[in-house]
């Protein structure tokens, strides 16, 4: 898990997701998470300083750094919905952009749709807090995986890393084309009805050699 977290790391910068030390990741364990520690820039995380955590009572067992400030949303999440295995927060540029305006990023392509409808906008409190944490488990609710945490930044959440990894990609990816689409005109937001068809769709995606 800890090499996993060091992989994805890796690819958070590779695919722009972060900019030095800004974002973390974690992952599920049983009764622990592992996650990025605070402040170490993304290409220099290794797995000798991946921090160790009981969800339960946030006590650390295995510290060879100190944990991202971002803890306390980490614990709240896993805390709270028991069918999360990992979570990926970025302050990538244009899902933050909507973040910096307080607005929800809506369904302009059906990409995001997998794993959202529209990507929520949470309150605004400062980073590293428990207020923080509530406002985001708050505004994303139980079936949505992604809420952006207003003037700062994105959370999505998955049964895995990559899953959650991609809705962070997939997520930023819908923010550049709504900016860009808003720009030169009204971009046309999807229904839930055609969400609901392309969830559908979806399940015949790809290759399926017993279909
Ligand atoms: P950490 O380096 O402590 O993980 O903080 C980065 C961040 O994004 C805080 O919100
Ligand atoms: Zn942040």
């Amino acid at each position: 898990m800890r090499d996993e977290l060091v992989k994805y790391s890796r690819r958070m910068v590779q695919d722009r997701l972060a900019f030095g030390t800004t974002g973390n990741l974690s992952v599920r364990d049983n009764d622990l998470l592992w996650i990025t520690p605070s402040g170490i820039p993304f290409d220099e995380v290794d797995a000798n300083n991946i921090v160790g955590v009981e969800i339960v009572s946030g006590k650390i067992v295995e510290s060879p750094a100190r944990p991202s400030s971002e803890l306390p949303l980490h614990l709240a999440f896993y805390r709270n919905q028991p069918d999360i295995g990992a979570i990926v927060h970025t302050h990538s540029e244009y899902a933050t952009i909507f973040a910096a305006l307080g607005e929800p990023i809506v369904p302009v392509h059906y990409q995001m749709s997998l794993s959202v409808y529209e990507v929520n906008c949470a309150p605004y409190a400062t980073y590293g807090t428990d207020q923080l944490a509530q406002n985001a488990l708050k505004t994303m609710g139980s079936h949505d995986r992604a809420v952006l945490l207003a003037n700062h930044g994105l959370v999505t959440v998955g049964s895995s890393l990559t899953a959650a990894y991609q809705t962070a990609l997939d997520v930023e990816w819908t923010a550049r084309l709504f900016y860009r689409a808003r720009s030169i005109g009204n971009p046309r937001v999807l229904s839930p009805e055609e969400i609901t068809a392309v969830r559908d769709q979806f399940r015949h995606y790809g290759q399926h050699p017993n279909d």
